[in-house]
């Protein structure tokens, strides 16, 4: 597939200016989980970064670019477009989500599929979905090795949530942060910790 025919069927990819790499983010606004977690007060989506900031002060394109993303992904093309952009654009590494989240399951293995056939690129997926992490391992086994899935943690200076290898939690305590992008221009440089399953759980520091 051309890099052409591939954007029109995603859209675009997101360029998070924290990390290497591209990421494809979706609206917040539809995440199942998340949406939940939003109306809790203490939980990390009460304040979700992907409703302000940013993505808040372009917020028109912003919703025009996510449904355009949503629409893609629905497309019986989606994973031949992600598989031409992610070789060409961003072969090392790659984040899925640095907005919004998973939607079903045929999402989710789509998502596998992908990273199936790039089995040279670090994929990492943060995930507040749960059920559908459980639901899927307990049908088709371990994700591949090179997509690490990370669940997320519910509430602020919370532990992880159990039962899964990679998890991520959030904190208010600069010095139990395990990432220490805060420390570096909210870049992560040279650290790659997310994106390494060796590495069961990362705290970072509140947005
Ligand atoms: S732990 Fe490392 S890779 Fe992950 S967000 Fe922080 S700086 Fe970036």
């Amino acid at each position: 597939m051309k890099i052409k025919d591939a954007m029109s069927v995603i859209g675009s990819l997101s360029k998070p200016s924290k990390m290497p790499g591209f990421s494809f983010g979706l609206n917040p606004n539809l995440c199942n989980q998340g949406n939940i977690l939003s109306q809790i007060e203490g939980s990390v989506c009460n304040k979700c970064y992907a409703k302000k900031g940013f993505y808040n002060v372009y917020k028109k394109q912003m919703a025009e670019t996510w449904a355009k993303r949503l629409n893609g992904v629905n497309n019986i093309l989606f994973e031949s477009a992600m598989i031409t952009l992610i070789q060409k654009k961003s072969p090392d590494y790659f984040r899925w989500h640095d907005a919004g989240d998973l939607q079903n399951m045929e999402h989710l293995k789509k998502i596998v599929r992908i990273a199936r056939a790039l089995p040279n690129t670090k994929f990492w997926m943060p995930t507040k979905e749960v059920n559908l992490i459980r639901s899927y391992n307990k049908t088709y086994g371990e994700f591949p090795s090179n997509l690490v899935v990370r669940v997320s943690g519910f509430m602020v200076d919370k532990g992880a949530s159990k039962g899964f290898k990679n998890t991520s939690t959030v904190t208010t305590n600069k010095t139990l942060a395990t990432c220490r992008a805060f420390e570096n221009g909210g870049k992560c440089n040279e650290c790659r910790n997310c994106w390494d399953s060796n590495i069961n759980n990362i705290v970072y520091l509140e947005h």
